[in-house]
This record gives structure tokens, C-alpha cells and sequence, in this order.
């Protein structure tokens, strides 16, 4: 078994990852979550993945969280007569309606909202970013361009507007029915892709409707226009780097990710750093230094989460990525530096409630308190170990819940190891008596030892966090 750390692995499943062998492999290198990636595999596919997770989770005797991402509103191209063609700097280009094959002098682009939002002068981006397309002229079914940048375009290859509000939703039908498809699986996080605006994360938690938490991948410039509403309103989030460094200038990205890395600690709520951070390790059996660089820096940064994609869903060495990512976070973690800098960015909650002030208390506590082991919080909405993260204490955070599905939903969650119980929320005499069970039968305490307590009272009470206690254990 890995060591436990704070920051958590998700590995994304794909054709290098998908036997039941490959998964326990992962799952003993240090990946406590997983990624479903709806943009690619069938239905059948990911029901099988599912399951296969849901079996070694069993098997393993630890909870895995698993994330079902949503391919979004993906723009793409049609296809081409030869499938691709080299377009040069400076020719003219045309997009348009018509189904027949492109050439080198024009190409389908079948989004009728693309063209209603173009204004000549805007900007198109082809192929991750690698070519650009000037607009000169449009109307409803088509557009003059002129190549600022060439490159090889072909099938299929996707397409980003970046400095254009598109009038569509977050959420296509292909989207709704994978959605539903998904959460009868019942997997726990949605990823919400190409979050334009606040108002497609309103729209997506009325359709998830409390079947699964809801992580909003920020990958588009007006969503970080939207920044603290999107954070608000989702449930984590997720700084989509592919996407964010076609849809932004490149060198933006490592400024936003510490950007929006903050602002989901002031807002509690987690976030996952996501894309190339072992890129190389889809062909070398190890990284460059400036990969295992990103990584650490995010973990440095406090990302709760960091994400591995094609390195594990369709790279050559899937387990050691996730081995040196483990390795990398083991390390950063054990610099003193990393928890002086998680305590020095702490801040007292502006407008702090009852719980914010009670899980901030608890935090300062274990920095007082001689032998203290773990903070134990008491949780059945999640909250109060969101609130508990936030403060980014050196102790692991034992979160206990009398339900499975928010067991599950916590793993992503900085420093977390959740526990099922329901004894602790039915009887007030026991909520010592189950801490300190869980914490010793599990190895984070003993004899000598102290326990930092919270919890809500009312027990079971969702939603309030107003109990804060210290164990001795005898
Ligand atoms: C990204 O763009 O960084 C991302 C995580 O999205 P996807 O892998 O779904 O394209």
C-alpha cells in the first residue's frame, strides 16, 4: 500500500488502463481516483471500467472516487477528400456549412452558432492552437479567413475560439446522455467541460440534481471572468490546462492555475491541476525535470488533486507515471517548507460563520496541542471537511459519514481519508468512543495519543459545525 499523502492521484482509464490487472496496478502505485473520459470509449466500455473500480475498491478496502467527465461542446472540423491537407501562411482559407470533403482551399465547420458569433477579426484556433485562422469576412454560413499561422489540418481536428462568448451550453445532447448514462453508474463527480459562464453550472447542477458532485473544468477565458461565481457554485474545479493554454496565451496558464488554485481555497472547495504533467511519460519510461518541476509546483501551490490523462490512458508506462507522481508529492510533502507554506497562506474566513471558525480553531489546535495525530471531523454533507481541507493542516483529516456516496466523493479532497460510520451520529456518547476506534484500527493513533474533534450538533444535523473537542486516548 502507498503511503498516504496529502495530495491526491487521478488517473485518467483509458486502452493502456483498462483491465481489471492494469487498474490494481495503478491503485497500488498511488491513484485514489479515477477519471472516465466520455469524449472517447463507448458506453459498454466505461459501464465495465465502473464496475472493475467498484470491485478492487471492495478488494483494496479503501474508498475510490470516480470522476465521469463530460466531453462539453468540442468544435471540430468536418473531414477532408485526402484527410488532410497543408494550409500556408498568408492563403486564403474558407470555413463553412457544406457537407462535401474539404480541400486546401476550404473545410466544414458544422456549428451554426460559430458563425453567427463571428465578427471579421476574430481569431480561430486549429489543432490545439498550432494553427491560426484570421477572419476577414462572415455571415451565417460561412467565413473568409487568412492563414496567420499554417500546419497540417485534418479530420476532425478541433477547433477554439477563444476570444468569443459562443451561445451554446456547456452541456450538448451527447452530454445528457452520457450525464444520465453515467449517474446510473453511479459514479461521484461530474466534470463540467467548457464552462463558459455561471449560468452552465446552474444549468448542470439542476440536471445532476444531487446524484454526484459537479467539477467545472476551466479551460475557456470566460469562465475565469466568472471565477468566484463558477467557484461557488460547483463542487470542485478543475484548471484544464490543454484547453486553457490553446484558449489563453500559453504563457498565462501557470499564473491562472495559481490564480484559480487560490481562489478555490478561499472559497473551500477543491481543486484539480490537470494535463501534461507527465507528458513525456506516454513514450519515456521516465519524466523530464521540468515535468516532475510542474508537478511539485502544483502540489507546492495546494492543489488537492493532480491529474494524469494520456499518461496513464494511453501511454506505454501508465503504472510508473502514476509512481513517480506519488514519489513527487511524497517528497514535496516531506520539505518542511511545503506545510510552512500551506500555514503561512492560511487566512481567517472573511465573514466567518460558526463552522468556518470552528474548523480554522481546530486547525490552530493541532499546531498548539503536543501529540495530536488526526483531525477527526464529523461530516454528512462533506462540508465540515471541506471547511477542515481549507486550512491545509500538517495532520490527515479522518472524515467520518454515515454515507458511502460522500465517503467516496471526499477522496479528491486535500489530506482526507474518509470512513463510513453511523454509530458517532446517533448517539452523542459515542462520538469519542468511534474516533478513537477508527483512528487507532487504522493506524493513525495510539495509546498517549490526542484526537482533535468537530462536529455538528445536533448530530446529523446537515449543513452546521459548531462542536470542537480534543480526545486524549487512554
Ligand atoms: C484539458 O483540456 O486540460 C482537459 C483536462 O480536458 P480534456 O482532457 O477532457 O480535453
Amino acid at each position: 500500500m502507498p503511503q498516504d499523502t496529502h495530495t491526491k492521484i487521478l488517473a485518467t482509464i483509458g486502452p493502456s488502463s483498462a483491465t481489471r490487472e492494469q487498474i490494481a496496478k495503478l491503485i497500488d502505485a498511488g491513484a485514489d481516483a479515477f477519471r472516465v473520459n466520455f469524449s472517447h470509449g463507448t458506453h459498454e466500455e466505461h459501464r465495465e471500467r465502473v464496475k472493475i473500480i467498484r470491485e478492487l475498491e471492495k478488494e483494496k478496502g479503501r474508498f475510490i472516487s470516480i470522476l465521469a467527465d463530460m466531453q462539453g461542446p468540442k468544435l471540430r472540423v468536418g473531414v477532408f477528400k485526402d484527410e488532410k491537407v497543408l494550409l500556408k501562411d498568408g492563403q486564403r482559407f474558407v470555413l463553412d456549412m457544406l457537407p462535401e470533403p474539404g480541400d486546401e482551399n476550404r473545410v466544414q465547420l458544422p456549428h451554426k452558432e460559430i458563425f453567427a458569433a463571428l465578427k471579421p477579426g476574430d481569431d480561430l484556433l486549429v489543432n490545439d492552437g498550432n494553427i491560426k485562422l484570421h477572419v476577414e469576412d462572415c455571415d451565417l454560413n460561412h467565413a473568409v479567413t487568412t492563414v496567420k499561422v499554417g500546419g497540417y489540418i485534418s479530420n476532425h481536428k478541433g477547433v477554439n475560439l477563444p476570444n468569443t462568448r459562443l451561445p451554446i451550453s456547456a452541456i450538448t445532447d451527447k452530454d445528457r446522455k452520457d450525464l444520465e448514462f453515467a449517474l446510473e453508474l453511479g459514479v461521484d463527480w461530474i466534470g463540467l467541460s467548457f464552462v463558459q459562464t455561471a449560468d452552465d453550472v446552474r444549468e448542470a447542477r439542476e440536471l445532476v440534481n444531487g446524484r454526484a458532485w459537479l467539477i467545472s473544468k476551466l479551460e475557456k477565458p470566460s469562465a475565469i471572468d466568472e471565477l468566484d461565481e463558477i467557484i461557488r457554485l460547483s463542487d470542485a474545479i478543475m484548471v484544464a490546462r490543454g484547453d486553457l493554454g490553446v484558449e489563453c496565451p500559453i504563457q498565462t496558464v501557470p499564473v491562472l492555475q495559481k490564480k484559480i488554485v487560490a481562489a478555490c481555497r478561499r472559497y473551500s472547495r477543491p481543486v484539480i491541476v490537470a494535463t501534461q504533467m507527465l507528458e513525456s511519460m506516454i513514450v519515456n519510461p521516465t519524466p523530464t525535470r521540468a515535468e516532475v518541476s510542474d508537478v511539485a509546483t502544483a502540489v507546492y501551490d495546494g492543489a488537492d488533486t493532480v491529474m494524469l490523462s494520456a499518461e496513464t490512458a494511453a501511454g506505454k508506462y501508465p503504472t510508473e507515471a502514476v509512481k513517480m507522481m506519488h514519489n513527487i508529492i511524497c517528497q514535496v510533502e516531506s520539505d518542511p517548507l511545503f506545510f510552512e507554506m500551506m500555514r503561512n497562506s492560511r487566512k481567517v474566513p472573511s465573514k466567518a460563520g460558526e463552522a468556518d471558525s470552528i474548523t480554522y480553531a481546530a486547525s490552530e489546535l493541532s499546531c498548539i496541542l503536543k501529540d495530536v495525530k488526526a483531525i477527526v471531523t464529523y461530516t454528512s454533507s462533506g462540508l465540515t471537511t471541506f471547511l477542515t481541507a481549507r486550512e491545509r493542516p500538517y495532520l490527515p483529516i479522518l472524515a467520518l459519514t454515515p454515507d458511502t456516496e460522500v465517503a467516496r466523493r471526499l477522496v479528491l479532497v486535500w489530506g482526507v481519508k474518509p470512513f463510513v460510520n453511523e454509530d458517532g451520529f446517533l448517539n452523542y456518547d459515542c462520538v469519542e468512543d468511534v474516533a478513537i476506534k477508527i483512528a487507532v484500527d487504522n493506524g493513525y493513533a495510539r495509546s498517549g495519543d490526542h484526537l482533535i474533534l468537530t462536529a455538528g450538533f445536533p448530530l446529523n444535523a446537515k449543513g452546521r459545525t459548531n462542536m470542537l473537542h480534543t480526545v486524549y486516548i487512554k
